[in-house]
């Protein structure tokens, strides 16, 4: 028999996968000897059960029966017993959190005659009523399904009508009324009561959490977290404490440490009589923690303990949400907190410095991705004049855009291709589509841990949250700063999520420190903060990585700067960027030429250009492997565009003129050479096998530079590489090529030149024939755009903008196959190239150079998969480092 219900004493943090991390961690915590409330956990088999069948599976309900006689056994009365009511909590829990995205309902056990019995046993009957308006409250919405603003207006209606401004306000009859009005609503909007039974409301409850796997939000962030959608949530039904109960109870959340920056210290927010869903909601601005020690010290000193017994115990940054009732700390919560690029490399570090993780966990804590986002620009504080607002920095980063007030106006303009701020009083789960689509996220009210806080966090999204000196006012759709300044919807503002500061129109931006820090190496070892830490992450990857981590550059000025980065060598250097700017007429004779005479006079003319540029790169790479691809593109690329040129023609036409001669012969070349598929057409080593001369230029201006560069006393190692192979015999046809020139080189300068020749591997022929093609191949690089252009039959610049969108919704794939690497149809292309390549030359070295090769889960396949280097984009290269090392723990 399956067994669907486990109690928190049976539980434990490795039981993710069946529990859910919430149930899980509460099973831990009990495990640890916290106050946790009791309880037990419907496991998410129960949940798959649940969906797949679409009712309960058989057993579930007498297996919760039984726990919760045990639980009612414990409390010495039962599930909404009249006099004397147990309450319970129905709380969502997956595997991966998914904060606010899926329901969790208070006060189970509430009704009409019970609320009575709570008044009674509590002495207070603002609280038994509070607790039961906002029970019908949640489970009308969550349950029901009422619209949740019916419910809103109810009570703002209540409030002006009492003319209070907090629900704090509101007395005992108040409440008593609005539960009134709550019912009759749910009657009128549902045709059903709202259920009396106390188990009535448990088993809706459950069922009703269950159902909120597939609820429209918890899909969407799903897709956007990439988290599988067949995991289901476990519930967890635990006994009610509360917050409510008056000046000596409430709520709050708190960090073992700042999760914006990772520093120690205490963070959290802290709510007096208050239940803590109000904490998240901010409904009621916070109180910092630090206040709940003048509140209540002894509750306070126990928390402290406790938050460091958490530490401990995960090794880790912990957040955590409890409750204080009556004096009594209960602890509700606990997971490995989420956390902002910065610090996550702040806290690894620290967290070794204080021995209790070792220099490998470390390195398995920070990302590449969480690096990518350190190395962008902040903003140069020096040019900000005044602030708009301050408010809490709960995201960081530096993002500029036009002012919208809500989650649909957020996408819309995002998709016509705006940078939008989204600015709201507060968020909600129904505002993620809005934060996904903008820049930054502002909130004028709500702390560190409010839902705005935590979810664009998770996203690595600027939000500055709290601003309270914002006056927000979506209704006409502006906002008003505490100077008075208005600032209207569509307006341009810049959000500092670091500083948590606001400014109107657009700030400059500058380096950030890492940035600076990678690029010339200042700050590192000694550096407490975030920039010793990167330097400590990227050390130890160094240490223990295996991949080489080389960089594409075309310029010595990417070159030096690549090498500054940490590059070991050139994994691609394009030569057809050479080929631009003020040579592009060179180019257009060499390729208009009518007699091998004039082609060849072009082809001389471009040698000492082509020669210099070798020369400059080598020297600025000495020592290190540079690969120059030769000439790629098809040629019409050089040429002007073709419609250009016959609307200029034919204007000259209308005009009665006699269009430029220069003008006609390029439209007939143009067109001479125009082809319906470039990307599959005259290109790679088909140009160097047809246009006479090409090859050997390139070359001899290569061996040229090395034998420069060899008489000054340098190190050059160039590599020569040929794109777009498809068959062995097209390799050793410019192979021989290269090494006559080569040989040719060396006679008239006298230095020995000699370089590996190498191909791409980019097309599906090129790695299924690999064992062939090594036969003249010193190296391969694997050259993954075209690879998964030509495997998928994608063109690139056509199918990204025009049907990805609908493929990545539909779940055809996760993320972009150009983005991370397509481990099971190109990935396996990669493998059987590099087993048939190293079987037919076992040293074959072998690299990668397409996009990919800066992509952290496409740098994890690539070590899998044996290759010596992957390279990428300047900028990538320390992201590859990293990763390349966390790959090899
Ligand atoms: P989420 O996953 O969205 O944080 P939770 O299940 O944690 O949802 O619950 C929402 C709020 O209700 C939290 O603030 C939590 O602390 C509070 N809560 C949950 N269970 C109880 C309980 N047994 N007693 C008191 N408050 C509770
Ligand atoms: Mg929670
Ligand atoms: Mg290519």
């Amino acid at each position: 028999m399956v067994r669907y219900v486990y109690d928190f004493t049976e539980g434990g943090r490795d039981m993710a996968g069946l529990l859910g991390s919430k149930g899980a961690n509460l099973a831990e915590m009990t495990r640890l000897g916290l106050p946790v409330p009791p309880g037990f956990t419907l496991t998410t088999e129960a949940c798959r059960a649940f969906l797949a069948a679409g009712n309960e599976p058989a057993g579930l309900w007498e297996e919760v029966s039984a726990h919760l006689s045990a639980l009612e056994a414990s409390a010495g009365r039962s599930l909404g017993q009249p006099d004397d009511p147990l309450l319970l909590s129905v709380r969502s829990g997956a595997k991966f959190s998914m904060p606010g995205m899926m329901e969790t309902i208070l006060d189970i056990g509430l009704n009409d005659e019970s609320v009575l019995g709570l008044a009674e046993v509590s002495g207070s009957r603002r609280f038994a009523w509070d607790s039961y308006r906002r029970l019908v409250q949640m489970f009308g919405s969550t349950v029901m399904g009422v619209d949740a603003a019916h419910f809103e207006r109810a009570l703002a209606h209540l409030k002006d009508l009492r003319g209070v401004k907090d629900d704090v306000h509101l007395n005992a009859s108040d409440l008593a009324e609005l539960v009134g009005t709550y019912q009759n609503l749910i009657h009128r909007e549902t045709g059903e009561h709202f259920p009396q039974s106390p188990a009535e409301q448990l088993r809706r409850a459950v069922l009703a959490v269950f159902a909120s796997w597939n609820g429209e939000r918890a899909r969407l962030y799903r897709r956007r977290e990439h988290i599988a959608d067949d995991l289901g949530t476990a519930v967890n039904v635990q006994r009610m404490v509360f917050g409510n109960l008056g000046a000596d109870s409430g709520s709050g959340v708190a960090f073992t440490r700042d999760p914006a920056t990772g520093r120690p210290g205490l963070y959290g927010d802290y709510l007096p009589d208050a239940q803590g869903e109000d904490v998240v909601a901010g409904i009621r601005n916070t109180v910092p923690l630090a206040e709940l020690k003048h509140l209540d010290r002894a509750a306070y000193d126990r928390l402290l303990a406790h938050l460091s017994t958490l530490e401990r115990h995960y090794r880790d940054l912990c957040d955590i949400e409890f409750t204080i009732e009556r004096g009594t700390l209960w602890m509700l919560q606990t997971r490995v907190g989420k956390r902002t690029a910065e610090a996550a490399f702040v806290l690894a570090a620290e967290l070794a410095d204080e021995g209790l993780i070792t220099p490998d966990e470390a390195l398995a804590r920070v990302s590449g991705e969480g690096l990518a986002r350190l190395m962008f620009p902040r903003f140069d504080t020096s040019t900000t004049g005044t602030a708009l607002a301050h408010g809490v920095p709960a995201s960081p980063g530096a993002a500029v855009g036009t002012v919208v007030f809500d989650s649909a106006q957020a996408v819309r303009r995002a998709a016509a291709g705006e940078k939008v701020v989204l600015v709201r009083q507060e968020t909600t789960p129904d505002d993620l589509p809005g934060m996904i689509a903008a820049q930054a996220v502002l909130t004028s009210r709500g702390g560190k841990t409010s839902h705005a806080a935590v979810v664009a966090r998770g996203m690595g999204k600027v939000c500055v949250c709290g601003a309270e000196e914002l006056t927000v006012d979506t209704g006409t759709r502006r906002f008003t700063a505490a100077d008075g300044t208005v600032v209207e919807e569509g307006t341009v503002v810049s959000v500092d999520g670091s500083a948590g500061a606001v400014y109107a129109g657009s700030v400059p931006l500058v380096d950030s420190a890492v940035i600076r820090y990678l690029e010339d190496g200042r700050g590192g070892e000694g550096d407490r903060g975030v920039v010793g830490a990167v330097g400590r992450a990227l050390a130890r990857a160094d240490a223990v990585r295996r991949l080489e981590v080389r960089a594409n550059a075309d310029t010595p000025e990417d070159a030096v700067r690549a090498r500054r980065f940490g590059a070991q060598g050139i994994g691609l250097c394009r030569t057809e960027h050479m080929f631009l700017g003020e040579r592009r007429k060179l180019v257009e004779e060499m390729i208009l030429a009518g007699t091998d005479a004039e082609r060849e006079g072009a082809l001389a003319a471009l040698l000492p250009l082509q020669r210099q540029d070798f020369t400059d790169i080598l020297q600025a790479m000495n020592g290190l492997p540079v690969t120059i691809r030769l000439l790629d593109p098809p040629l019409h690329e050089f040429l002007p565009d073709r419609t250009e040129l016959a609307v200029r023609i034919a204007a000259a036409e209308a005009r009665g003129e006699e269009p430029d001669a220069h003008d006609v012969e390029l439209l007939a070349a143009v067109n001479r050479m125009h082809e319906e598929n470039p990307m599959l057409g005259l290109r790679g080593v088909r140009l160097g096998l047809v246009v006479p001369g090409l090859v050997a230029m390139q070359v001899r201006a290569i061996g040229e530079a090395v034998a420069r560069r060899l008489r000054a006393g340098g190190d050059p190692r160039a590599e020569i590489m040929v794109p777009l192979v498809g068959d062995v015999r097209e390799l050793r046809l410019v192979r021989a090529e290269v090494r006559r020139v080569l040989a040719r080189v060396s006679e008239a300068t006298g230095a020995p030149v000699d370089c590996p020749v190498g191909t791409m591997i980019e097309l599906p022929r090129a790695a299924l024939t690999a064992g062939r093609i090594a036969e003249e191949a010193e190296f391969f690089s694997f050259g993954t755009n075209d690879l998964t252009q030509t495997a998928w039959g994608f063109s690139r610049d056509d199918v990204e903008a025009e049907f990805f969108s609908a493929y990545l919704d539909k779940g055809v794939f996760p993320t972009s196959p150009f983005e991370t690497l397509d481990r099971e149809g190109v990935g396996r292309l990669v493998g059987i190239a590099v087993t048939e390549g190293r079987a037919a030359r076992p040293d074959l070295k072998i690299g990668v150079c397409g996009e990919h090769g800066g992509d952290p889960g496409s740098v994890h396949f690539f070590h899998a998969t044996g290759l010596d280097y992957v390279s990428c984009s300047p900028f990538r290269v320390p992201v590859a480092r990293l990763e390349a090392g966390r790959a090899a723990l």
